[in-house]
C-alpha cells in the first residue's frame, strides 16, 4: 500500500511538473514570441540573412526602408537615408533605439495567433523626409542632433543625428576613426549634453514661481563677478539691466545671481519637475537617456548651476517636451513617431509661468537676436553655448514657433555658439518645415 502511495505521488509530482513546464513555456511565448520570430535564424523571415518583408515609410509615404525581392532596401535619396538613418535603423542592429531593432517584430508583422506571415508589416512614422534632409545638411558634417515636433499633436517631424553614414553601404568606417564618434547611438534619443545657457528658461522658470520681485529687480555685469567666493564671467559688460534683458543677452551675471537667490536645491527641483533628470518612453518602447542636475551645495555653484553649467546634464528630447510645454499653455504634449499614436501628455508648469516664458523668449528675438534672423517665423527661443573644457562649446538653439505648432531643439556639439551656429540651422530646417506643411 506504501508503495502504491508513493508512486501516485510520483506520478502526480511528474504530472505538475509537465504543467509547471507548459505555463512557462506558453508565458515565455507570449512574452518574447515577436523576438523568438525575428531572430536571424528564422529562415521564414530571412532570404540569405536579409529581412525579406515589411516597410517604414515617412508621413507622406516616401519609403524610408522596405524589404524586396532578395534584398532590403533604404529611401532612394541618399540624404534621406543619412537623415533618417537613426530613427529607422539598419539591419545589424546597430542603433538600439530604432525603428527596425524596437518594433522589429511589427515590421515583420508577427502575432501570437498566427506567427509570421509573407506580407510583413508597414509601419508609417510621423517623420518628414524633407525636413529631415534638410536638417542633415544645414547640420552640415558638424555632430549633433536637430529635433522638431507638433507640440499640439506630439507628432516628430525631424529627429536628426549626427554622424551617421549610409546605410544602403554598410558600416564601412573604422570605429575608431573620431569623425565617427558615436555614430551608433541617436544623440537626440540616448546622450546627455551641458545645457549651457539654454538652462536659464528653467532657471527662469523657478525665479517667476519663487522670486516675488523677480521683476523689479535691477542687475549690473561689469563682465565678472565673484558669487560665494566664484568667479563668474560674463561673455559681455552688459551693464545695468532687468532679468528681461538679462536672459535676452543671456547674461551669466544676471543669471548666476538669480540662481544664488534660488539656491541650488531649488534649481535641481524644478529640472525634476520639468521631465529633465527623467527617462522618457516614446511610443511605450523607446526610452531616453535621463539627463542630471543635482543640487548644487553653496552660493557659488548654484550660480553655476543657474546659468546651465556646475554639473547640469540635458536629453535633447527631454528639453524638446519642456518646449513644447512653454508653446502649448504648461503641457507637454508627449511625442509619438509612429503616425496615429498619441502618448497622452502631462502638464509640467503653470499656464502663467508658460505664457510669462513665451514673451520672454519672442524678447529675447526682438531685443537680441533679431527677428530679420528668421524671416517670416513667429520664433520664440533661447540661445545657449554651453562651456565644455578645452575651449570648446556644445552650441544650442531651442524653441518654437507658432505659424505652425513646432517645437525644436538644435544641438551641435563642440561646434561653437548657439547664436551664431546652432540659430541658423533652426531658421533653415523651420523654414522647409513651414513650406511643406499644409
Ligand atoms: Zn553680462
Amino acid at each position: 500500500m506504501r508503495k502504491v502511495t508513493t508512486r501516485a505521488f510520483a506520478v502526480l509530482l511528474l504530472a505538475a511538473l509537465v504543467v509547471m513546464g507548459m505555463g512557462v513555456y506558453l508565458f515565455r511565448l507570449v512574452r518574447d514570441g515577436g523576438d523568438w520570430a525575428s531572430f536571424y535564424a528564422n529562415d521564414s523571415v530571412y532570404t540569405r540573412g536579409v529581412l525579406n518583408r515589411g516597410s517604414v515609410t515617412d508621413r507622406k509615404g516616401v519609403v524610408l526602408a522596405a524589404a524586396g525581392e532578395d534584398a532590403f532596401h533604404y529611401a532612394d535619396d541618399a540624404t534621406v537615408r543619412r537623415a533618417c538613418l537613426h530613427v529607422v535603423g539598419d539591419l545589424d542592429g546597430n542603433i538600439g533605439t530604432s525603428i527596425l531593432s524596437v518594433f522589429r517584430p511589427k515590421f515583420i508583422n508577427y502575432s501570437f495567433f498566427t506567427g509570421t506571415t509573407t506580407k510583413g508589416g508597414s509601419m508609417q512614422l510621423t517623420i518628414d523626409a524633407d525636413i529631415s534632409a534638410a536638417a542633415y545638411n544645414a547640420l552640415s558634417g558638424r555632430k549633433g542632433t536637430v529635433l522638431v515636433y507638433n507640440y499640439q499633436t506630439g507628432e516628430i517631424l525631424c529627429m536628426v543625428s549626427t554622424p551617421g553614414w549610409d546605410p544602403e553601404q554598410g558600416v564601412n568606417f573604422d570605429l575608431n576613426d573620431p569623425n565617427y564618434e558615436g555614430a551608433f547611438i541617436n544623440r537626440a534619443i540616448s546622450s546627455v549634453f551641458t545645457p549651457g545657457s539654454v538652462f536659464k528658461l528653467v532657471t527662469m522658470a523657478a525665479a517667476i514661481e519663487n522670486i516675488p520681485d523677480i521683476f523689479q529687480q535691477t542687475f549690473t555685469c561689469s563682465g565678472s563677478a565673484i558669487i560665494g567666493g566664484q568667479k563668474i564671467v560674463c561673455s559681455g559688460h552688459h551693464g545695468t539691466l532687468t532679468v528681461d534683458e538679462g536672459l535676452a543677452c543671456s547674461c551669466n551675471i544676471v543669471f548666476g545671481e538669480v540662481g544664488r537667490q534660488l539656491g541650488g536645491v531649488r534649481i535641481s527641483q524644478y529640472a525634476e519637475k520639468y521631465g529633465l533628470t527623467s527617462a522618457h518612453t516614446l511610443n511605450s518602447e523607446i526610452t531616453t537617456a535621463a539627463g542630471s542636475v543635482p543640487a548644487a551645495p553653496g552660493d557659488g555653484d548654484a550660480a553655476w548651476a543657474g546659468i546651465g553649467q556646475y554639473e547640469d546634464l540635458i536629453n535633447p528630447y527631454a528639453f524638446l517636451r519642456l518646449m513644447g510645454a512653454i508653446a502649448n499653455g504648461g503641457t507637454a504634449v508627449e511625442p509619438t513617431i509612429l503616425a496615429g499614436k498619441s502618448g497622452g501628455s502631462e502638464k509640467l508648469m503653470e499656464p502663467t509661468t508658460a505664457q510669462k516664458l513665451s514673451e520672454m523668449m519672442s524678447f529675447n528675438v526682438q531685443y537680441e537676436y533679431g527677428s530679420w534672423a528668421y524671416p517670416g517665423l513667429d520664433m520664440h527661443a533661447k540661445t545657449g553655448t554651453a562651456e565644455v573644457g578645452n575651449g570648446s562649446t556644445h552650441a544650442w538653439f531651442a524653441g518654437f514657433i507658432t505659424n505652425k505648432p513646432l517645437a525644436f531643439v538644435v544641438m551641435a556639439e563642440r561646434a561653437g555658439g548657439g547664436y551664431a551656429v546652432a540659430s541658423p540651422i533652426a531658421n533653415t530646417v523651420l523654414q522647409k518645415a513651414v513650406s511643406v506643411l499644409d
